[in-house]
């Protein structure tokens, strides 16, 4: 039987189409700037983003580890939701590669407003590190894949510009927010210093994201992914796979989205179960399972032995996001599975 892995959009394969592309892209060496295919990709999606200049990154994590090293000192301080991935996801990078302090912001649902963001900013003090930057992730992903409001996020942009710090949007799921809310991705990406969406989630692609700001800045990111061993030479290769993301599969997230607000309608019925469904605004579900005795960590044992990959997020709960993988028949049989092994008491 199929295994049906609602653990993470990273678990897309790349479908024979977009194989094609990738087997037919024009390539060359991307270090000297002669990767045709790159260079299309780079430019289509700074312009995407509302941006002057773009670089093609192996990973989402580099392009966050890359922006904070681009923007900050060693021992400044940058400003984030406390469920940020650039906290919990990449390894201690701020602080091991920019050498930077993290202050975290207690949000609701992975946001947080102005009036937190200004009392998080430090005064001019030798004693305190120097507040440098605010990062904000478009969907946040701990905080449910919801969408930061557009004048919500306008307004901690303006308090974090008064106050003359950089600003920094992780966009791994921002087509994803795009989508939801039908503003294009340049609307948010122009707000920010520097922004970066993912090709490897809900896109589909098997390798790649990009990393966009002004001219300066794509310049001395180039100089880190150099150092850091990004560079690489025919990435038209990778490029290509992005580009057919970009081409293909970009609509297709609202069909994600409307599988997930299926999944969250079945198992919002159990008893013992708590799901915020006005919460579920793209293709992340978390829930909570404590009311009904079970462990996150059992279910998703027992969900396994079913064929069903599903993620615990903590004691008691659960995550599933949905994707170009997991049609609708299939997250439907899941969330019935699902539901049937909370209806029995657990072992
Ligand atoms: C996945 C993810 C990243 C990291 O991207 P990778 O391509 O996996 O390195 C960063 N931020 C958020 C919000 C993510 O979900």
């Amino acid at each position: 039987m199929e295994f049906i892995d609602l653990y993470s959009d990273t678990k897309t394969k790349p479908t024979p189409a977009m194989r094609e592309r990738i087997a037919r892209a024009v390539v060359g060496d991307e270090q000297k700037d002669e990767d045709p295919t790159t260079r299309e990709l780079v430019e289509r999606v700074a312009e995407q983003l509302g941006q002057e200049s773009a670089v093609l990154l192996p990973s989402g994590t580099m392009c966050n580890e890359i922006a904070l090293a681009v923007h900050c000192k060693p021992g400044d301080e940058i400003i984030c939701e406390r469920g940020a991935h650039i906290v919990n996801y990449e390894t201690g990078g701020p602080a091991a590669l920019a050498g930077v302090m993290i202050h975290t912001i207690d949000g609701h649902r992975g946001m947080f407003d102005s009036e937190q963001l200004s009392a998080a900013i430090r005064g001019d003090s030798r004693y305190f590190p120097r507040s440098r930057l605010v990062c904000l992730e478009q969907t946040a992903n701990l905080g449910g894949g919801a969408v930061w409001p557009i004048e919500k996020m306008r307004d901690v942009v303006a308090t974090g510009r008064n106050a003359s710090l950089a600003l920094h949007l992780d966009g791994a799921r921002l087509f994803n927010a795009s989508v939801a809310s039908g503003l294009s991705t340049s609307v948010y990406g122009t707000l920010f210093d520097s922004v970066w969406v993912d090709f490897t989630k809900g896109l589909g692609a098997p390798v790649g994201a990009v990393l966009a700001g002004s001219r300066d800045f794509i310049k001395d990111a180039w100089r880190l992914k150099q150092r850091w061993g990004g560079a690489m030479r025919q990435s038209g290769m990778i490029a290509a796979g992005c580009l057919h993301a970009l081409d293909e599969h970009v609509t297709g997230l609202e069909l994600d989205h409307r599988n997930a607000r299926s999944f969250a309608d079945i198992i919002s019925q159990l008893p013992g179960v708590r799901l915020d469904k006005d919460g579920v605004e793209t293709n992340i579900v978390f829930f909570d399972i404590e009311g009904t005795g079970w462990l996150a960590g059992d279910l998703v044992a027992r969900a396994k032995e079913q064929n069903i990959g599903i993620g615990a997020f903590g004691k008691t709960l659960i995550r599933i996001v949905t994707h170009l993988d997991t049609p609708e028949h299939l997250v439907r049989k899941a969330a019935e599975k699902i539901a049937h092994l909370l209806s029995k008491p657990a072992r």
